[in-house]
């Protein structure tokens, strides 16, 4: 950025805690007012939190279930959408996604209400999706308010909430990436923002063992650590704290391999092979993920090596703009294949 400035956009309000879902009608009370409020939700929200949201917002609210990240379901929510008050993203990944994008094109207030913690999306500015002109995060706004109750996300599959292991580890590469390209290209750097991100990587890095026993009191800290990456981005004012070449990686798998593995397990497994590019100890990125039970090989989310080869040779082209490790190493068939056997992942 060379402009000299930029917009800083963060989260208003965050409510944490156990049962805390029972206080989402207070919590949205400034946004919905009188107003419709809607629900975009992903398939596999349980009964159980379909029921609490509903007493909890009282006023009889429309849900929208969201089947896939995609822009036809962002188009679904915004036309359930006119005359409401704001959009709420209640589950994991898609739902969020799509309402945060909905939100977005309608100048709506968007809150965001998960049920897992998989990935980084829940607070961040970012919203990701299929059917973009580009396989990667675009730009949106972050939640005005995340209502996180522990109670159900610990209930949550423990996969879940490795793969939010998994996308907290790749801020130490996505941070590496962004000091090269500050180096290299005189990129803005925030330093601040990076310490930030940095300190959510090192929750997983230095305490996996404790985090892997997902209680209560770790899914509190991973939550917590994910929303600060998100909160990390906002202040960057760009996703360079949260996405480096180690999430090039996993967008490039996304398009071979689109039905495999979660974006954290992918961003995780990606981590692995650019911690070793940079020179930094990816022995001990593979074995937090490990103590975490993230995947650590390509064989264990369903890749074939020459996928993972591929993906390594070809990821850095979906988006030329952005200069990591990868711009720099520039791999070909036999030094992509040498860096993943080096490393465990095939
Ligand atoms: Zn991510």
């Amino acid at each position: 950025m060379d402009t000299g400035y930029h917009l800083m956009e963060l989260p208003t309000k965050v409510l944490i805690g156990e049962g805390v879902i029972s206080k989402l009608g207070d919590f949205i009370k400034d946004s919905a007012g009188d107003k419709k409020v809607v629900i975009a939700s992903g398939s596999n929200t349980t009964t159980r939190v379909r029921k609490a949201v509903d007493s909890a917002i009282g006023a009889e609210p429309v849900w929208v279930e969201v089947a896939a990240a995609d822009t036809d379901n962002v188009e679904r929510v915004i036309r359930s959408a006119s005359g409401s008050g704001c959009i709420i993203g209640v589950g994991g990944g898609k739902s969020v996604d799509v309402g945060k994008l909905a939100a977005f094109r309608m100048h709506l207030p968007f809150y965001s209400v998960p049920t897992s913690a998989s990935h980084d999306g829940i607070s961040s500015p970012f919203a990701s999706l299929k059917g973009l002109d580009r396989p990667y995060s675009v730009m949106a706004k972050p939640p005005v308010g995340i209502l996180a109750d522990i109670e159900v996300i610990a209930s949550a599959p423990k996969r879940l909430l490795a793969s939010g292991c998994g996308d907290l580890v790749s801020k130490l590469t996505a941070v590496k990436d962004w000091q090269l390209a500050h180096r290299v290209n005189g990129e803005y750097y925030g330093s601040y923002s990076a310490s930030l991100a940095l300190m959510s990587a090192n929750l997983v890095l230095e305490r996996s063992r404790m985090l892997g026993k997902f209680g209560k009191e770790s899914v509190r800290e991973l939550v917590e650590a994910l929303i600060s990456t998100g909160v990390a981005a906002g202040i960057a004012g760009s996703s360079r704290p949260c996405s480096g070449s180690e999430h090039l990686f996993s967008h490039y798998l996304d398009l071979l391999a689109p039905d495999s593995g979660l974006h954290g397990e992918k961003c995780g497994i990606g981590t692995i092979m650019m911690a070793k590019l940079h020179g930094v100890d990816w022995r001990k990125v593979r074995s937090a993920l490990k103590n975490v039970g993230a995947p650590v090989e390509a064989s264990q989310i369903g890749v074939d090596d020459s996928k993972v080869v591929q993906s390594l040779v070809k990821a850095s082209s979906i988006r030329p703009d952005r200069y990591t490790i990868l711009s720099r190493k520039k791999l070909d068939k036999k030094s992509a294949t040498a860096l993943a056997k080096s490393t465990g992942v095939i």
